[in-house]
């Protein structure tokens, strides 16, 4: 498998709880390498835009509302498979889902506030990327 890049997101559950490190540590212990990475105030109309399309989906408003209600720590991360791992590092969406020693297993507050997101394939990894960061912001 080739070196790829993923998009992730550590959410304001985790920048609130001052997690930012021991989340960036679990990427860097699997191998995952941070290239790009900036934390900011999302508006309303950015978690709309990026969550565009889970518009029909019944927790939408709320899932807006949480991703505006604090900061949050956009990042690129490279390494082998990293969409893949990215994955495996994060957990399942539901922390009472999540392997042991997974990001959502140790620091999830729930199926929301579950503080991180990461791309869920190569496809959208590149559309997120594009729609976050310009490529001079990457750095490998
Ligand atoms: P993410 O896209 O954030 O990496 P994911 O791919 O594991 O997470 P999705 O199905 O894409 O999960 O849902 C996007 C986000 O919407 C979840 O991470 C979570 O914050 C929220 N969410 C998903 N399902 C629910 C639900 N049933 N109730 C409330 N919020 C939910
Ligand atoms: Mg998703």
């Amino acid at each position: 498998m080739a070196v790829q890049r993923t998009f992730s997101m550590i959410k304001p559950d985790a920048t609130r709880r001052n997690l930012t490190g021991k989340i960036i540590a679990k990427f860097e212990d699997a191998g995952l390498r941070v290239v790009a990475s900036k934390r900011v105030q999302w508006q309303r109309a950015d978690a709309e835009e990026f969550y565009g399309i889970h518009k029909e989906r019944p927790f939408f408003n709320d899932l807006v509302d949480f991703m505006i209600s604090g900061p949050i720590v956009m990042q690129v991360l490279e390494g082998e498979d990293a969409v893949a791992k990215n994955r495996q590092v994060m957990g399942a969406t539901n922390p009472a889902d999540a392997d042991a020693g997974t990001i959502r297993a140790e620091f999830a507050e729930s199926i929301e506030a579950n503080s991180v997101h990461g791309s869920d394939s190569p496809e959208n990894a590149a559309l997120e990327i594009s729609q976050c960061f310009k490529e001079e912001e990457i750095v490998g």
